[in-house]
């Protein structure tokens, strides 16, 4: 909960000390990591799920650290919360207690969150980090080169258990450079953040209160399959006011529907096209960039006919000027056909180049450093605003696109639709 919400809480369950001693001991609780000794609660009490397993690995920015939290497997159900409330002894104020208990799940009813910690080194070589976050256990979205997809959906995130990865990863486990700050947020992690909406717009709520956390807006960044229902949604909320320079970053990952639909079963509810005329829009709604996210797969998605069809629907009708870059002979092999089935104004974003990492079991190699940096030529010819996101975590599966324990794959996965 917010702080004003954690004061109101604290006040009707008349504990002494009011609203300043509320929002001192709120404060205290996200900025440094204090228990709230009032509320006679341990940290899993909390519902900060406990870390269970921690990797590192070595990146030329620095040490990348991915960790694991338990939660239930199972939401907490409304009889779960009421029993576990009439289990208290007298006088523990559960109504004050910050997020919701797990029920009685023991360890077999549990699954597990995983959260990257990224380090980052900035133009003037200060060190910073940027956390990735999870906002479901699984994911329903099924794109076929991804790690998480293999698991399907096992649950959303609730708010508490979305704001518990970033407390966790700020006061409970070893960052190889504690002093250094966690500065950004991205929810990059297992899951769809837009088909856990509600959730995840509470959990940034709490994490940018500046009673709390006090993340600045501009540090967080949602990232979409591209479900255009829920940009839509995301559209009305950065309207709202402390909300329009929230970042958003689409993972397209393909140039044309025929590759798009093939690995991700997303674009047969939302075409390109579609996805297209909501991002022109975007800008109007937001000030914040927007990112386009492309996995560079090798054999599927980075030939230059490829990166030519990728300018194509980045710049729309105003391709045509684009076309100058090329001497006579050069142009790349598409035709008027590919620019106007893309009407409207170039897309005012950045496209991110990720090399593919590998899931397990993956029919698909990673890129070569070479394959990867001609891709990048091959789009800034083509005049698109282009960068290469530099692979960290790889060998220890906390890359992008390879969270997710398939010990916890669920039998069955929901069928998408619009
Ligand atoms: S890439 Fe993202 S949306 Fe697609 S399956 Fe993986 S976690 Fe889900």
């Amino acid at each position: 909960m917010t702080g004003e919400e954690f004061a109101q809480r604290w006040k009707q369950s008349g504990i002494p000390g009011g609203r300043p001693r509320a929002l001192e001991a709120y404060a205290a609780f996200y900025r440094e990591g204090v228990l709230i000794p009032e509320l006679k609660c341990t940290i899993e009490e909390l519902g900060i799920g406990a870390v269970v397993r921690t990797h590192t690995s070595e990146s030329n920015e620095g040490t990348v650290l991915k960790f694991t939290q338990r939660v239930p497997k199972a939401l907490p159900t409304a009889k779960s919360q009421a029993a576990a409330s009439h289990d208290r002894q007298p006088g523990t104020p559960t109504s004050v207690s910050l997020p919701v208990q797990g029920g009685s799940a023991g360890e077999d009813a549990t699954v597990e969150t995983e959260s990257v910690v990224i380090p980052m080194v900035g133009r003037k070589r200060e060190l910073s980090y940027t956390i990735c976050v999870s906002s479901q256990v699984g994911c329903a979205m099924g794109c076929v080169f991804c790690q998480t997809a293999q698991m399907g959906l096992l649950r959303h995130l609730k708010p508490q258990e979305i704001v518990a990865q970033w407390w966790a990863a700020r006061h409970a486990v070893q960052r190889p450079d504690a002093s250094a700050p966690i500065d950004n947020i991205v929810f990059m992690g297992m899951g769809e953040p837009l088909d856990n909406f509600d959730n995840v717009m509470k959990a940034i709520e709490i994490l940018t209160d500046r009673r709390g956390p006090a993340i600045a807006m501009r540090r967080i960044t949602i990232s979409t399959v591209g479900r255009v229902d829920g940009i839509e949604r995301l559209m009305e909320q950065v309207q709202k006011p402390g909300w329009h320079q929230l970042g958003l970053a689409v993972s397209l990952n393909a140039p044309s529907d025929a590759v798009r639909s093939g690995i991700m079963p997303v674009n047969r509810a939302w075409n390109m096209g579609e996805l297209r005329k909501r991002l022109c829009t975007w800008g109007s709604a937001s000030r914040a960039h927007l990112c386009l996210e492309y996995v560079l797969i090798p054999g599927v998605n980075d030939g230059p006919q490829h990166a030519a069809e990728l300018a194509a629907y980045v710049h729309g009708e105003e391709f045509e000027n684009r076309r100058a870059l090329f001497g006579e002979g050069e142009e790349p092999g598409f035709d008027d056909a590919q620019v106007a089935r893309y009407p409207g104004a170039s897309l005012r974003g950045l496209v991110n180049l990720i090399p593919y990492n590998p899931r397990e079991q993956s029919p698909w190699r990673a890129p070569t450093d070479e394959e990867a940096e001609q891709f990048m030529q091959w789009l800034r010819g083509l005049g698109v605003y282009c960068k290469r996101r530099r692979t960290k975590g790889r060998d220890q599966m906390a890359a992008c696109g390879q969270l997710g324990n398939l010990a916890y794959r669920r039998a069955s996965k929901k069928p998408l639709t619009k």
